[in-house]
Protein backbone atom coordinates (compact mmCIF):
# COMPACT_ATOMS: atom_id res chain seq x y z
CA UNK A 1 0.00 0.00 0.00
CA UNK A 2 1.14 3.55 -0.82
CA UNK A 3 1.99 5.68 2.19
CA UNK A 4 -0.42 8.34 2.32
CA UNK A 5 0.88 11.53 1.33
CA UNK A 6 0.71 14.44 3.98
CA UNK A 7 -1.70 17.18 3.81
CA UNK A 8 -0.33 20.31 2.38
CA UNK A 9 -3.44 22.20 3.26
CA UNK A 10 -3.03 21.53 6.49
CA UNK A 11 1.00 22.67 6.40
CA UNK A 12 -0.07 25.83 4.96
CA UNK A 13 -1.93 26.69 7.85
CA UNK A 14 -0.26 25.35 10.24
CA UNK A 15 2.36 27.79 9.20
CA UNK A 16 -0.49 30.40 9.10
CA UNK A 17 -1.86 29.35 12.79
CA UNK A 18 1.97 30.01 13.90
CA UNK A 19 2.58 33.39 11.84
CA UNK A 20 -0.43 34.71 13.19
CA UNK A 21 0.26 33.33 16.88
CA UNK A 22 3.85 35.20 16.58
CA UNK A 23 3.00 38.28 14.88
CA UNK A 24 3.13 41.98 15.91
CA UNK A 25 -0.95 42.78 16.00
CA UNK A 26 -0.19 45.66 13.28
CA UNK A 27 -0.09 43.15 11.00
CA UNK A 28 -2.84 40.77 10.00
CA UNK A 29 -2.59 37.27 8.35
CA UNK A 30 -4.64 36.04 5.65
CA UNK A 31 -4.66 32.56 4.45
CA UNK A 32 -4.82 31.24 1.52
CA UNK A 33 -5.53 34.74 0.02
CA UNK A 34 -5.76 35.57 -4.14
CA UNK A 35 -4.20 38.82 -5.39
CA UNK A 36 -4.83 40.61 -8.43
CA UNK A 37 -0.89 40.28 -10.06
CA UNK A 38 0.19 44.05 -10.95
CA UNK A 39 2.44 42.66 -13.90
CA UNK A 40 0.26 39.49 -14.57
CA UNK A 41 -2.95 40.92 -14.34
CA UNK A 42 -4.21 37.51 -13.32
CA UNK A 43 -5.65 36.13 -9.45
CA UNK A 44 -2.15 34.98 -7.73
CA UNK A 45 -2.74 32.46 -4.95
CA UNK A 46 -0.91 32.68 -2.34
CA UNK A 47 -0.28 30.39 0.65
CA UNK A 48 -0.06 32.85 3.98
CA UNK A 49 -0.74 36.96 2.97
CA UNK A 50 0.62 39.33 5.64
CA UNK A 51 -0.31 42.81 5.07
CA UNK A 52 -0.43 46.08 7.70
CA UNK A 53 -3.96 45.54 9.95
CA UNK A 54 -5.32 48.67 10.29
CA UNK A 55 -4.55 51.09 7.08
CA UNK A 56 -4.85 50.83 3.44
CA UNK A 57 -1.49 50.55 3.38
CA UNK A 58 0.24 47.37 0.97
CA UNK A 59 3.44 48.75 0.96
CA UNK A 60 4.21 46.60 3.84
CA UNK A 61 3.50 43.36 2.70
CA UNK A 62 5.04 39.91 3.28
CA UNK A 63 3.79 36.51 1.75
CA UNK A 64 4.65 33.43 2.62
CA UNK A 65 4.97 30.06 0.69
CA UNK A 66 4.53 26.54 1.44
CA UNK A 67 6.63 23.67 -0.32
CA UNK A 68 4.75 21.08 -0.74
CA UNK A 69 6.85 19.05 -1.51
CA UNK A 70 9.25 16.13 0.46
CA UNK A 71 12.59 16.88 -1.84
CA UNK A 72 14.70 20.31 -1.34
CA UNK A 73 14.17 23.80 -2.04
CA UNK A 74 16.22 24.28 -5.74
CA UNK A 75 17.15 27.80 -7.35
CA UNK A 76 14.17 27.58 -9.60
CA UNK A 77 11.15 27.25 -6.57
CA UNK A 78 13.46 30.91 -5.28
CA UNK A 79 13.04 32.48 -9.09
CA UNK A 80 9.68 31.61 -9.59
CA UNK A 81 8.66 32.47 -5.70
CA UNK A 82 10.82 36.21 -6.61
CA UNK A 83 8.82 36.63 -9.36
CA UNK A 84 5.46 36.15 -7.47
CA UNK A 85 6.54 38.59 -4.78
CA UNK A 86 6.83 41.21 -7.83
CA UNK A 87 3.57 40.44 -9.13
CA UNK A 88 2.11 41.10 -6.23
CA UNK A 89 4.37 43.41 -4.45
CA UNK A 90 5.28 41.96 -1.51
CA UNK A 91 8.87 43.57 0.11
CA UNK A 92 9.60 40.25 1.25
CA UNK A 93 9.05 36.76 1.16
CA UNK A 94 9.18 33.18 3.34
CA UNK A 95 9.46 30.11 1.46
CA UNK A 96 8.68 27.39 4.02
CA UNK A 97 9.89 23.59 3.36
CA UNK A 98 9.76 20.12 5.43
CA UNK A 99 13.22 19.55 3.63
CA UNK A 100 15.28 22.21 3.53
CA UNK A 101 16.85 23.47 0.76
CA UNK A 102 20.42 23.66 -1.86
CA UNK A 103 23.07 25.84 -1.73
CA UNK A 104 21.98 27.43 -4.82
CA UNK A 105 18.69 28.27 -3.98
CA UNK A 106 19.90 30.11 -0.37
CA UNK A 107 22.22 32.19 -2.89
CA UNK A 108 19.37 32.84 -4.72
CA UNK A 109 16.96 33.73 -2.04
CA UNK A 110 19.59 37.27 -1.41
CA UNK A 111 17.90 39.59 1.30
CA UNK A 112 14.81 39.67 -0.36
CA UNK A 113 13.62 36.26 0.60
CA UNK A 114 13.84 34.24 3.84
CA UNK A 115 13.99 30.26 4.02
CA UNK A 116 12.67 28.51 6.71
CA UNK A 117 12.53 24.59 7.30
CA UNK A 118 9.65 23.31 9.40
CA UNK A 119 9.23 19.55 10.35
CA UNK A 120 6.09 17.44 8.88
CA UNK A 121 5.52 16.14 12.44
CA UNK A 122 4.69 19.28 14.04
CA UNK A 123 1.47 18.81 12.12
CA UNK A 124 1.11 15.98 14.70
CA UNK A 125 -0.45 18.49 17.36
CA UNK A 126 -2.23 20.52 15.06
CA UNK A 127 -6.22 20.73 14.44
CA UNK A 128 -8.52 22.58 12.74
CA UNK A 129 -11.08 20.68 12.58
CA UNK A 130 -12.07 22.76 15.36
CA UNK A 131 -12.27 25.94 14.02
CA UNK A 132 -15.80 27.47 13.37
CA UNK A 133 -17.18 26.49 9.97
CA UNK A 134 -17.28 29.15 7.24
CA UNK A 135 -20.91 30.93 7.08
CA UNK A 136 -21.27 31.41 3.60
CA UNK A 137 -23.83 28.61 2.07
CA UNK A 138 -21.93 28.09 -0.85
CA UNK A 139 -18.36 27.78 0.56
CA UNK A 140 -17.49 24.28 0.31
CA UNK A 141 -15.92 23.29 3.91
CA UNK A 142 -14.29 26.55 4.87
CA UNK A 143 -12.89 27.02 8.19
CA UNK A 144 -12.92 30.51 10.19
CA UNK A 145 -9.19 31.08 10.59
CA UNK A 146 -9.30 33.96 13.63
CA UNK A 147 -6.46 36.74 12.97
CA UNK A 148 -7.60 39.48 15.34
CA UNK A 149 -8.98 39.70 19.14
CA UNK A 150 -10.37 43.67 19.22
CA UNK A 151 -11.41 44.67 22.96
CA UNK A 152 -13.71 47.64 22.89
CA UNK A 153 -14.30 49.34 26.09
CA UNK A 154 -17.88 50.66 27.16
CA UNK A 155 -17.52 53.17 29.27
CA UNK A 156 -20.32 53.63 32.40
CA UNK A 157 -21.45 56.34 34.03
CA UNK A 158 -22.61 56.32 37.68
CA UNK A 159 -25.80 58.86 38.40
CA UNK A 160 -23.43 61.22 40.40
CA UNK A 161 -21.28 61.71 37.37
CA UNK A 162 -18.26 61.01 39.38
CA UNK A 163 -17.30 57.56 38.91
CA UNK A 164 -16.92 55.98 35.60
CA UNK A 165 -16.77 51.90 35.16
CA UNK A 166 -14.67 50.42 32.15
CA UNK A 167 -16.24 47.11 30.84
CA UNK A 168 -14.00 45.42 28.59
CA UNK A 169 -15.62 43.67 25.46
CA UNK A 170 -13.74 41.10 24.15
CA UNK A 171 -13.95 39.82 19.90
CA UNK A 172 -12.38 37.33 17.47
CA UNK A 173 -12.07 38.33 13.84
CA UNK A 174 -10.93 36.33 11.38
CA UNK A 175 -11.54 35.10 7.28
CA UNK A 176 -12.80 32.07 5.74
CA UNK A 177 -9.41 30.37 4.52
CA UNK A 178 -11.63 29.29 1.60
CA UNK A 179 -13.83 32.03 -0.07
CA UNK A 180 -12.20 34.40 2.61
CA UNK A 181 -15.35 35.83 4.54
CA UNK A 182 -14.86 37.90 7.08
CA UNK A 183 -16.49 36.77 10.64
CA UNK A 184 -16.49 37.82 14.36
CA UNK A 185 -17.55 36.25 17.65
CA UNK A 186 -18.09 38.03 20.64
CA UNK A 187 -17.11 37.02 23.48
CA UNK A 188 -19.96 38.08 25.78
CA UNK A 189 -22.66 36.99 23.77
CA UNK A 190 -21.40 34.06 21.66
CA UNK A 191 -22.78 35.51 18.66
CA UNK A 192 -21.09 34.53 15.02
CA UNK A 193 -21.57 37.30 12.69
CA UNK A 194 -20.80 36.90 9.48
CA UNK A 195 -19.68 40.03 6.86
CA UNK A 196 -19.41 40.28 3.72
CA UNK A 197 -17.08 42.99 1.80
CA UNK A 198 -18.80 43.03 -1.72
CA UNK A 199 -22.47 44.59 -0.73
CA UNK A 200 -24.06 48.17 -1.27
CA UNK A 201 -27.09 47.85 1.04
CA UNK A 202 -25.13 46.53 4.12
CA UNK A 203 -25.22 48.82 6.70
CA UNK A 204 -23.77 46.96 9.40
CA UNK A 205 -23.87 44.45 12.04
CA UNK A 206 -25.06 43.73 15.83
CA UNK A 207 -24.28 40.80 18.08
CA UNK A 208 -26.80 39.92 20.41
CA UNK A 209 -25.37 42.92 22.84
CA UNK A 210 -27.30 45.35 21.69
CA UNK A 211 -24.13 47.74 22.29
CA UNK A 212 -23.67 51.24 20.76
CA UNK A 213 -21.45 49.42 18.18
CA UNK A 214 -21.50 47.41 15.38
CA UNK A 215 -19.23 45.82 12.40
CA UNK A 216 -19.24 46.93 8.47
CA UNK A 217 -16.76 45.39 6.04
CA UNK A 218 -15.78 46.92 2.58
CA UNK A 219 -13.82 47.11 -0.38
CA UNK A 220 -10.93 49.99 -0.63
CA UNK A 221 -8.19 50.80 -2.41
CA UNK A 222 -4.85 52.45 -2.36
CA UNK A 223 -3.28 55.01 -4.01
CA UNK A 224 -1.47 52.25 -6.48
CA UNK A 225 -4.94 50.85 -7.31
CA UNK A 226 -4.34 47.75 -4.57
CA UNK A 227 -7.40 46.68 -3.60
CA UNK A 228 -8.27 44.75 -0.50
CA UNK A 229 -11.53 43.47 1.73
CA UNK A 230 -11.58 45.60 5.09
CA UNK A 231 -13.50 45.15 8.35
CA UNK A 232 -14.43 47.96 10.25
CA UNK A 233 -15.78 48.08 13.65
CA UNK A 234 -17.78 51.45 13.79
CA UNK A 235 -18.11 52.91 17.11
CA UNK A 236 -19.62 55.90 16.71
CA UNK A 237 -19.73 59.16 13.88
CA UNK A 238 -16.08 59.31 12.80
CA UNK A 239 -14.59 56.59 15.06
CA UNK A 240 -14.09 53.82 12.81
CA UNK A 241 -11.25 51.45 13.38
CA UNK A 242 -10.69 49.15 11.32
CA UNK A 243 -9.92 45.61 12.55
CA UNK A 244 -8.60 43.01 9.65
CA UNK A 245 -7.95 43.27 6.29
CA UNK A 246 -7.79 40.70 3.63
CA UNK A 247 -5.79 41.31 0.13
CA UNK A 248 -7.63 41.39 -3.03
ZN1 LIG B 1 -16.01 30.37 3.30
ZN1 LIG C 1 -22.28 40.17 21.89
Amino acid sequence: MKKPSPSWELYERLIARMISDQLSTDYCVTPNARISGRISGRKRQVDVLIDARHNTDNTRRIIVDAKKRLRRIDVTHVEAFRGLMEDVGATHGYLVSPAGYTKAAERRAQDEVSIRILPLDRLDEFDPSTWPKCANATCHSGRVFWDGYPEIELTLQSFSGNEHRRIPFVHYVGKCDRCGLFHVKCLSCGDLISLPEDKDDDYGHRCRCNLPWFWLASIEEDENGCRSAELHAVLGIGSIMTVDRRGL
